[in-house]
């Protein structure tokens, strides 16, 4: 037997929330063995564990990257070297 793919699972979860199927019938339908059906329904079945790749030295993954529209620079946006000479512009312009 393969291994349960996180899809299957889910497959077999779908099918045991509609309530109507017994375990039996859903490992049939599955072609999962019962015994991991019956672990799926318990809710004690984990997939295997792929390590999560963590997001490292990216500590503004949360913003957006993109091309600055001023400077061109590939920069988090908004451009933060912009938005400091757009202050300094108008600083100066105010003098
Ligand atoms: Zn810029």
């Amino acid at each position: 037997m393969g291994r349960i793919t996180p899809e299957a699972a889910e497959a077999v979860q779908r099918l045991l929330a509609r309530g109507n199927m017994s375990l039996r019938a859903v490992s049939i339908v599955t072609g999962i063995s019962r015994g991991v059906v019956g672990k799926i329904a318990a809710g004690t079945w984990r997939p295997f564990q792929h390590k999560q790749p963590k997001p490292r030295d990216t500590p503004f993954s949360s913003e957006s990257v993109g091309r600055c529209p001023i400077c061109r620079a590939k920069v988090y946006l908004p451009c933060r070297a912009c938005t400091v000479r757009e202050f300094m512009r108008k600083k100066d312009s105010h003098a």
